[in-house]
C-alpha cells in the first residue's frame, strides 16, 4: 500500500468482487464514485440500499489525522483498550506551527511550544501502530498524496481537505475524530446515502437554474415519470458530474477550474454530494492539479471529489516511487473509471480552452471574478486595491509544478531587476517539495524576488501567522493560493480582505502590488523605467531529476511496542488521558435538572466553541469550560448565563454543570430544531457527558451530532410532538422513564415535574438501534468495545 508499510497491500481483487456483487444487484452503469464506495462495502450482498434512509457500512483502507484533531482521536483510541489500530493510520504535525520569521526558526519555536503535544502524539503513535510524521515533514494532504493515496483508495481523514487525495483517484473524506476512532478500531464506518439519483444533463448552468430544474425533476420523479428509466434506483450521495472539455493553457491553471465551479455551485451547492470530474479535458491536468481541484471541493460543501485513473496519475505514481501500484492499477483500470453511460445527478460542463484565470473573494470562496475584472469590481465595492501580502503554497497549491510556474514569473521580474511590491510568502507542502525546489533553484528565485520561505506546514492558511504589518481592524487586501478565505481565517483580522487564486496569479499580484493589474494585458515597470509584460507561466509537472526526499521526518511504529510509554504529564494543561464514563445503573434517570433550555440555532460551535479553546482539544476537563457558552438561554435571552437551581444564583453554563455534577445531580439540555448542526467535532458530545449530562432533548438533531452523543453514552431524544418543547420550564425536574425496556423504535417518556407541584408527561422518540443501546448501557461506545474484547 505504501513504501512505509511493506506489510500492507492494496486489495483491488476485493474491491472488484464487491463492485461485481453490487452491479448484479443494480443492473446499470456505475459512476466512479459508486464503484469506489460500493467497492468498500462491509457486506455488499446484504447491505440494504434504500434511498434516503439507509446508511452504508464501509471498510475504509486507511486513516489520516492532523495534529490538532489527532489528540482527542488518539486519547479516545487509547481508552478503547485495543492494543493496535486495525487499519494503516498516520498522524501529521502541520497545524501547530506559527509563521513568524521563516521556516527554520519558526519550526524550532513550534517544537519548543508544542513539545508535550508532539511527544504525546509520537509516543501514542509508536505504542498503537500509527505512522508519525514529525513537525517539519509537511502538510497532511500533500504527504498523503506523495505516499499513501492511490487510485480506488477509500481514506478518511480528520481534516476537511482530505478530499485532496481524489487527485490520485481515491474517495477521501474528511470526518470527525469519533469516526476515525471507529475505523482504527475496526468498526465499519457509516456514510449516509442521502439523496435520490435522478438524471439530468445541465450544461453550464448557474446555481439558480440548477436548483430550479433539480426541484422540478424531483417533483416529476415523485410523480413516477422517471420510474421506467431507473427500475433499480439506488440512494447514494448525490453525484455531480463535472465534464471537462478543451485544454488548459497560458495563465489558466487547475485552480481556475475549482474557482469557476465554486462560483457556479456556491458554498452550499455541493452539500452532501460527491463531485466526479470526467471528460476529455481531464488529461490536460497534472495529477497534483487534480488534487488542487479536489482539495477545494470542500469549499462547495462536497463530501468529496474524485478524478478517474489516467496516465497523469500513473506518471505521478512512478515519480513518487510507486510504479508497482501503477501496474496493478492498470490491471484493474475498469474499476477505476466510470462506466460508459453512467448517469450523474447533475452535470456541469467547463470548457478549459475558454476558461479564464479567476480570483474569488473576499470573505467567501464562491465569489468568483475573472482576474481581468477584479480591479474594477474592487474599486466599485471599496475593497482595498493595494495588495499587502501574496501567499503561495498550502495543501491546496504547493506542488513542484505550482512552485515552478510561480518561479518562472519571479525569474522574469528578476531579469528586469524588479522585486515584489507586496510581501510574499511561500509555504512548501512537504519536506520533499522544499528540498526539491531548493535543489532546483526555485526557492532561491522566489527568495531573491522578495519572498520568505516558511516552514512546511499550514501556517497562515489556518491563522498560524504572527502578522505585524497591519493593525487589527485595519482594512487591507491579501491574495493567497489557499482554499478558504472566510473572515479573519488567515490573520484574525476581520478587516482583512482575503482573495483566493492560483499561485501564478498570486505571484503576479505580489509583483504588481495591486488588484488592478491584469497580467494577461498589463505591463510592469522595471527600475530602469522600461515597461515589460510577463510571459505566461511555465513549469515542469514533475522534477526531471526526481524528488529530493530532504530530511527524514518519518517515525515508523516499532514492531514490538507494548513497552512504549505514552507520554502524558498529569499536570499538563493541554493533554489529559480519558477516564471511562460510568455505566448505566439499570434504573430510569430521575429528577434531572434542566441545565439550559436553548433558544433557536445551536451548532457545534455554540456547544463547543473553537478559537482560543482549540489549544485544549487534548484536555477534556479544560475544554469543557466552553460547554454551551454560545447558546442562548430562552429564560433570559442571554448567553452563558443560567440559573443554578440548587443555589438560586446565576452562573456560566459550565460552572453550573460542574456544580450539579459535584452534588450528584444529573442534568439535561433542552434544545430547538437541528441541534448540533455544523462541524462534526466530538468535543460537543464529550463535554456534556464529562460534566454530568445524561440526555439532550430537542425538536430535531443534526445526524452526526446525534450519533456522536450516542457514542458517548448520552441519550439524544426528540419530542414526539415538537410543541412539547414549550412545556419545559427552566426550574423543572425531568425523569426519563422506560429505560429498562429500551428498544429500537420504542419511544421513551419524560415525566416533567414543575416547581408549582404539577406534573405532566411527554413522549420522546429516539433513533437508537440494538448496537447503540448497548453503547448506552455500557456508558459509551468505547466502553462497549472494551467489553467485547
Ligand atoms: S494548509 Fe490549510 S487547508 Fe490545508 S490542511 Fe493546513 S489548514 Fe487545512
Amino acid at each position: 500500500m505504501s513504501r512505509f508499510e511493506p506489510g500492507s497491500s492494496i486489495s483491488y481483487e476485493k474491491m472488484h468482487e464487491n463492485i461485481s456483487i453490487v452491479r448484479r444487484r443494480l443492473s446499470r452503469p456505475l459512476t466512479l464514485s459508486e464503484k469506489i464506495v460500493y467497492g468498500h462495502l462491509d457486506d455488499p450482498a446484504g447491505q440494504e440500499i434504500d434511498r434516503g434512509r439507509t446508511y452504508l457500512r464501509l471498510r475504509p483502507d486507511r486513516v489520516a489525522m492532523q495534529d490538532a484533531t489527532a489528540q482527542m482521536a488518539m486519547l479516545q483510541f487509547i481508552s478503547s483498550g485495543l492494543p493496535k489500530v486495525a487499519v494503516p493510520s498516520t498522524i501529521h504535525c502541520d497545524h501547530l506551527i506559527e509563521a513568524q520569521v521563516g521556516g527554520v526558526q519558526d519550526l524550532q519555536r513550534a517544537k519548543e511550544i508544542n513539545e508535550e503535544v508532539y511527544n504525546f502524539l509520537a509516543t501514542a503513535a509508536a505504542r498503537y501502530g500509527v505512522g508519525f510524521w514529525k513537525p517539519g515533514s509537511g502538510i497532511i494532504h500533500q504527504i498523503i498524496l506523495e505516499n499513501y493515496a492511490y487510485p480506488g483508495v477509500m481514506l478518511i481523514g480528520t481534516d476537511s481537505h482530505t478530499p485532496n487525495g481524489g487527485g490520485l483517484g481515491g474517495v477521501c473524506i474528511g470526518v470527525g475524530g469519533a469516526d476515525a476512532v471507529d475505523v482504527m478500531a475496526g468498526i465499519p464506518w457509516e456514510l449516509k446515502c442521502p439523496k435520490v439519483c435522478i438524471s439530468l444533463c445541465l450544461i453550464s448552468l448557474d446555481h439558480i437554474i440548477s436548483t430550479f430544474i433539480l426541484s422540478l425533476a424531483t417533483f416529476l420523479h415523485k410523480g413516477g415519470l422517471f420510474y421506467k428509466c431507473f427500475p433499480a434506483r439506488v440512494v447514494f450521495p448525490q453525484v455531480i458530474g463535472v465534464r471537462l472539455t478543451g485544454t488548459l493553457s497560458g495563465w489558466t491553471s487547475p485552480k481556475d477550474i475549482i474557482l469557476k465551479v465554486a462560483g457556479i455551485l456556491t458554498v452550499k451547492g455541493g452539500t452532501g454530494a460527491i463531485v466526479e470530474y470526467h471528460g476529455p479535458g481531464v488529461d490536460s491536468i497534472s495529477c497534483t492539479g487534480m488534487a488542487t481541484i479536489c482539495n477545494m471541493g470542500a469549499e462547495i460543501g462536497a463530501t468529496t471529489s474524485v478524478f478517474p485513473y489516467n496516465h497523469r496519475m500513473k506518471t505521478y505514481l512512478k515519480k513518487t516511487g510507486r510504479e508497482e501500484i501503477a501496474s496493478v492499477a492498470d490491471e484493474f483500470k475498469e474499476d477505476l473509471v466510470p462506466d460508459e453511460g453512467c448517469e450523474y445527478d447533475q452535470v456541469i460542463e467547463v470548457n478549459l480552452s475558454e476558461l479564464k484565470p479567476h480570483i474569488n473573494g473576499p470573505f467567501t470562496p464562491d465569489l468568483a471574478h475573472p482576474v481581468s475584472e477584479i480591479g474594477a469590481v474592487a474599486k466599485k465595492n471599496g475593497w482595498p486595491l493595494e495588495v499587502k501580502v501574496g501567499l503561495i503554497g498550502s495543501c491546496t497549491n504547493s506542488s513542484y509544478e505550482d512552485m515552478g510556474r510561480a518561479a518562472s514569473l519571479a525569474k522574469q521580474a528578476l531579469d528586469q531587476g524588479l522585486k515584489c511590491k507586496a510581501q510574499f510568502t511561500i509555504t512548501p507542502g512537504s519536506e520533499q517539495i522544499r528540498a526539491t525546489i531548493e535543489r532546483d533553484g526555485y526557492a532561491k528565485i522566489l527568495s531573491d524576488v522578495g519572498g520568505v520561505v516558511l516552514a512546511n506546514a499550514c501556517g497562515p492558511c489556518i491563522g498560524q501567522w504572527d502578522r505585524r504589518d497591519v493593525k487589527k481592524g485595519e482594512k487591507n487586501t491579501i491574495v493567497t493560493s489557499f482554499n478558504r478565505n472566510f473572515t479573519a481565517r488567515n490573520d484574525a483580522n476581520p478587516a482583512t480582505h482575503a482573495f483566493v487564486t492560483s499561485p501564478e496569479i498570486v505571484t503576479a499580484f505580489a509583483l504588481a502590488g495591486t488588484l488592478s493589474f491584469n497580467p494577461e494585458t498589463d505591463y510592469l515597470i522595471a527600475p530602469s523605467g522600461e515597461k515589460f509584460k510577463l510571459e505566461p507561466p511555465t513549469g515542469d509537472e514533475l522534477p526531471s531529476r526526481g524528488f529530493d526526499p530532504g530530511q527524514d521526518t518519518y517515525q515508523h511504529p516499532p514492531a514490538e511496542s507494548s513497552s512504549v510509554k505514552v507520554d502524558v504529564s498529569p499536570s499538563s494543561n493541554r493533554l489529559q488521558l480519558l477516564e471511562p464514563f460510568d455505566k448505566w445503573n439499570g434504573k430510569d434517570l430521575e429528577n434531572m435538572r434542566v441545565l439550559i433550555k436553548v433558544k433557536g440555532k445551536c451548532t457545534t460551535d455554540h456547544i463547543s466553541a473553537a478559537g482560543p479553546w482549540l489549544k485544549f482539544r487534548g484536555h477534556l476537563d479544560n475544554i469543557s469550560n466552553n460547554l454551551l457558552i454560545g447558546a442562548v438561554n430562552i429564560e433570559n435571552n442571554a448567553v452563558n448565563k443560567v440559573k443554578n437551581q440548587l443555589t438560586g444564583e446565576y452562573g456560566g453554563v459550565p460552572d453550573v454543570a460542574r456544580f450539579y455534577r459535584a452534588n450528584g445531580v444529573n442534568w439535561v439540555v433542552v434544545g430547538d430544531e437541528n441541534y448540533g448542526e455544523g462541524s462534526s467535532r466530538e468535543h460537543a458530545a464529550l463535554e456534556p457527558r464529562h460534566l454530568g449530562g445524561r440526555a439532550i432533548i430537542v425538536k430535531s438533531f443534526a445526524r452526526i451530532h446525534e450519533t456522536n452523543l450516542k457514542k458517548q453514552g448520552l441519550l439524544p431524544l426528540t419530542f414526539a410532538n415538537p410543541s412539547d418543547y414549550d412545556k419545559i420550564r427552566p426550574d423543572d425536574k425531568i425523569s426519563i422513564i422506560g429505560l429498562k425496556s429500551f428498544a429500537p423504535g420504542k419511544p421513551l417518556t419524560a415525566v416533567i415535574k414543575h416547581a408549582d407541584g404539577s406534573e405532566e408527561s411527554v413522549s420522546l422518540n429516539h433513533t437508537f438501534n440494538e448496537t447503540q443501546i448497548e453503547w448506552f448501557k455500557a456508558g459509551s461506545a468505547l466502553n462497549r468495545m472494551k467489553e467485547l474484547q
